[in-house]
């Protein structure tokens, strides 16, 4: 970019992604590998060829009937939520972003508790706001206490929670951002892709959203759905907040085709989670086997695992690589992070590590 006008804080920045290379086994970015049911898709193809019909006219742009049925999953989990409170976009990058241009922006703080999810402080900076890391324990926890004080110290416009947490799978416990809602002035985010994958035990953070206007819960159909090519990110949130983000959300930003597509996925949202516990059996599977190579791993809510115990991560990242196993090196001196997926993926990733480990370094 050398010689562009771009603003100052994008210099020496790079892009976000992991990288895009081939391998037999990519068990780099959480998606979910199973492949869409048959009756799914067959029933795509009849929506998107009705939807097909309506393309010279613009999408609904409030997306009232999609939002519907968020509303409908969303209250299967025992919290009532109503289509007002829902609102949608093109993954829950967007979602993020929206959030971050109402809430955020110039002049403006966000505060995350690092590491966590990567685009939480680029979308901050990319729109005009500052980014502060927030404290965690060693073992990847959040400590309530010093987190509060964090807050009540710095005055964030904005704080992200993710939970559970992208790469550590660490979930967040209900009375910590409840502690944490309470400290702050701000907008509270609990960035929540990974939920559907928790372990029982943890509640999501819808059951909190009562009575809590600064409360956002963001959600995407990107992993337990296995509909990472559909783009479809929704949040949760008192209805002024969905009525702040019209402020900023460019007119028919969700295509007929991204609609009548989700909404045929959440007619099939039995189906389509019906992979869940076979993904968590291979989670728990990895961390089960880890020790065994002398290797440690941090207790996972999400479908991946950050593992550790390595002298030189990026040496194993290569040499599972060499073995046709693409994991993610997420930058934590230490450790790598694989996704969970198929018990053919875990064989080949705990062949390939066992080989890398035993291998003379
Ligand atoms: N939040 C977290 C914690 C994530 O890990 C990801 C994707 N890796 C996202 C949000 C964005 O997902 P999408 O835009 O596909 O919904």
């Amino acid at each position: 970019m050398t010689g562009l006008p771009v603003r100052p804080e994008f210099e020496g920045r790079s892009p976000y992604g992991a990288p895009q290379v081939p391998a037999a086994h990519r068990l780099n970015t959480n998606e979910n590998p199973y492949p869409l049911p048959d009756e799914l898709l067959a029933d795509l193809g009849a929506a998107l060829g009705a939807a097909a019909l309506e393309l010279n006219r613009y999408p609904d742009r409030d997306a009232l009937d999609l939002r519907a049925d968020l509303a409908t999953y969303l209250s299967r989990s025992g919290t009532a939520v109503t289509p007002d409170q829902v609102w949608a976009a093109n993954g829950s990058n967007e979602i993020l972003q929206q959030l971050s241009q109402v809430f955020g922006g110039a002049g403006r703080m966000a505060l995350g508790f690092t590491p966590s999810y990567s685009m939480h402080p680029l979308i901050t900076a990319s729109t005009g706001g500052t980014f502060v890391d927030g404290h965690r324990r060693a073992d990847f926890t959040i400590d309530p206490d010093a987190a509060v004080a964090q807050v009540r110290e710095l005055r964030p416009d904005v704080v992200f929670v993710t939970s559970p947490n992208n790469p550590t799978g660490t979930a967040v416990a209900l009375d910590t951002i409840t502690a944490l809602h309470d400290a702050t002035e701000g907008v509270l985010v609990v960035d929540e892709a990974y939920t559907e994958f928790a372990r029982p035990g943890t509640p999501s953070a819808l059951t909190l959203l009562e009575g809590r206007p600064r409360l956002v819960v963001s959600r995407t159909m990107s992993k337990a759905f296995g509909m990472a090519g559909l783009r479809l990110g929704y949040l949760a949130a008192d209805p002024a907040v969905v009525d702040a983000l019209q402020l900023v959300r460019l007119p028919y930003h969700l295509s007929s085709l991204t609609q009548a597509a989700a909404r045929t996925a959440l007619a099939h949202t039995d189906a389509l989670l019906a992979t869940v516990d076979a993904v968590k059996h291979e989670r728990d599977r990895i961390v089960a086997a880890l020790p065994g190579l002398g290797l440690t791993s941090v207790p996972s809510d999400a479908n991946f695992v950050l593992f550790g115990g390595f002298a030189d991560a990026p040496a194993v990242w290569q040499g599972l690589l060499d073995r046709g196993v693409l994991v993610r090196d997420v930058g934590l001196p230490g450790w790598l992070r694989v996704t969970a997926g198929t018990p053919a993926e875990t064989d080949a990733f705990l062949t390939a590590l066992g080989e890398v480990v035993a291998a003379p370094g």
